[in-house]
């Protein structure tokens, strides 16, 4: 027989499977030798009052074994011979498509303008310390895209759009972490991910795929109208059956040449602003409601935060407990911040991007480079934090107080930063749009916080890669490109995602309708 049910445990007790047992023995009133398994099914924290609790979702067999408690059958067999289909990127969008078509019966193509995830991690070891960017190799190009380095958090809002389970399934398939598939808010982490990764591109390789790194897309070649495959850096033609464009938002080159080539690219909304960094301790404090912080049971605390300022969104953006601040810009002359974490989520420091939406109207003055405008104004943004931090990759940041007061801070607290910070003044050379609805947003957060603002914390610039500044428009039935038949824009560089998870999902149904459409 099975049963499900709800506990309310402290985190002690959560912690411990013979206490667990123990509960759900006296609330199912059943002698606990005929408890024959107890699977979690969900987890998650109630933190919105002291004493925190942990809600564990069980189902309970009793006299019985439990069943398998995957949802999917995953295997990858043979394709070699098969149609072939061209993915451009080993983001998580091409990596799903990749391994989605394989499913289906097709031979996926991967190019990566990137290395593959070891030498990626050499070039971001050289980018740390010694201030060495290879414009190929960094936090955003190389196998797994941008979420190879990150804290891999696997939340997305867009489970209507497709099956989140699944992705959470081929990750663990491929090396992930059990605790992934009962938490509410499961996340990978930096240490874990590149194997994983590794892992996949394994299986593509297994079932006869291809995977070629440092093989860059330049052009796509298309006759009337329908897309036969791509011109790669090597200046080497390679054709398909179709082509799933899975590049990510910081493929700038790639909108220049599908704009440059007269195939439609629109401008959209996306956010920009800093991130932010606090000593961990105070956030588990904040968050724990507990002088005494997380104690030995509570994972490092997290937060989400939102508000409007003047009819535009502020919110936080990729919380990383307990993880560091990297330096995530493709290219000399720019300084671009993002954030991740370790699996034990285990460094002293919480950061998040704290971020404001932008929107065409407040980049008019590019509208001369037509859909590339916002790519302007985000450059312009990246190329003043530059300068501001000193021209190399050393970040400009300001003590969190003296921001929301306009101060420039005298001194800067320790930060995870690896390249290291420079005292300047955030506040004065923000572009307003940003900078005015950033200061306000904090001091509204500070009062869902309580001593969020301190002079403990720091912000610095700039988070400037939340999504795409551009949508390459697809049809929403068939996901082909408007113009272009064959050509499949696909994850977040084409705007239709936004994260690891939606990514994801976007990458499997992409393979899904390319084998749609060409099975005619
Ligand atoms: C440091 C960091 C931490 C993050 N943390 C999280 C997190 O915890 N959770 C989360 O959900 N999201 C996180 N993100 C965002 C997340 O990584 C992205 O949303 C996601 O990776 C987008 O997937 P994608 O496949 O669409 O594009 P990408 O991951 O950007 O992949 C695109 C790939 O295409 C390749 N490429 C680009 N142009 C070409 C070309 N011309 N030819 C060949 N290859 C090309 C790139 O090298 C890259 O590998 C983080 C991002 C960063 C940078």
């Amino acid at each position: 027989m099975k049963k499900e049910l709800q506990l309310r445990l402290s985190p002690k007790e959560a912690s411990d499977n013979i206490i667990i047992k123990k509960y759900v023995s006296e609330k199912l009133d059943i002698p606990s030798s005929e408890l024959t398994a107890l699977q979690i099914v969900k987890r998650s924290i109630d933190a919105r009052r002291y004493p925190v609790k942990v809600q564990l979702h069980l189902e309970v067999y009793i006299n019985e074994q439990a069943p398998n408690p995957k949802k999917y059958k995953l295997e990858y067999n043979d394709i070699s011979g098969k149609d072939e289909v061209i993915v451009v990127g080993a983001g998580p969008g091409g990596l799903f498509a990749a391994l989605r078509l394989i499913e289906l019966g097709i031979k996926p193509i991967i190019l990566e303008r990137g290395k593959n995830v070891s030498g990626r991690k050499r070039d971001l070891a050289l980018l740390n310390r010694n201030q060495a960017l290879n414009e190929e190799s960094n936090y955003a190009f190389g196998e797994g895209g941008a979420g190879a380095f990150s804290d891999g958090k696997l939340y997305t809002r867009s489970t209507k759009r497709g099956d989140f389970r699944k992705v959470v399934e081929v990750f663990h398939f491929h090396g992930a972490q059990d605790d992934i598939l009962i938490d509410t808010h499961p996340h990978i982490g930096s240490d874990r991910l590149p194997s994983v990764i590794k892992n996949m591109r394994e299986s593509i390789l297994k079932a006869g795929g291809k995977v070629l790194f440092e093989t860059r897309v330049d052009d796509l070649i298309i006759e009337n109208n329908t897309v036969k495959g791509v011109i790669t850096s090597n200046g080497e033609k390679i054709e398909a059956k179709a082509v799933i464009l899975a590049t990510g938002h910081s493929a700038r080159d790639v909108y220049e040449f599908l704009n440059s080539a007269g195939i439609s690219i629109e401008a959209k909304s996306w956010a920009m602003g800093v991130r932010v960094e606090h000593p961990q301790d105070l956030i588990d404090e904040i968050q724990y409601h507990s002088a005494d912080g997380r104690g030995e049971y509570l994972p490092a605390a997290s937060y989400s935060l939102s508000t409007q300022i003047d009819g535009r969104g502020a919110y936080s953006f990729c919380m990383c407990p307990g993880g560091i601040i990297v330096p995530a810009m493709t290219d000399e002359n720019e300084m671009v911040v993002n954030g991740m974490s370790p699996s034990g989520r285990n460094t002293p420091f919480a950061n998040s991007g704290i971020v404001v939406e932008v929107k065409p109207e407040d980049f008019e003055k590019y509208s001369d480079k037509g859909p590339l405008a916002g790519l302007e104004y985000q450059k312009e943004l990246e190329r003043l934090a530059f300068v501001n931090g000193g021209s190399g990759f050393t970040a400009p940041a300001q003590r969190l107080a003296d921001f929301v007061d306009g101060r420039l801070s005298f001194d800067l607290p320790e930060c995870s930063y690896v390249p290291g910070t420079i005292s300047s003044p955030l506040h004065f050379w923000l572009p307003d749009d940003i900078g005015l609805r950033l200061r306000k947003a904090f001091e509204l957060f500070d009062r869902k916080m309580r001593g969020f603002v301190t002079n403990e914390a720091m912000v610095l610039g700039v988070e400037s890669r939340t999504s795409s500044p551009i949508r390459i428009p697809r049809d929403k039935e068939t996901f082909q490109h408007v113009q272009i038949n064959g050509l499949f824009p696909c994850g977040e560089g084409a705007g239709y995602a936004g994260g690891i998870a939606s990514s994801a999902i976007d990458g499997e149904r992409s393979a899904e309708k390319v084998t749609l459409w060409l099975k005619g």
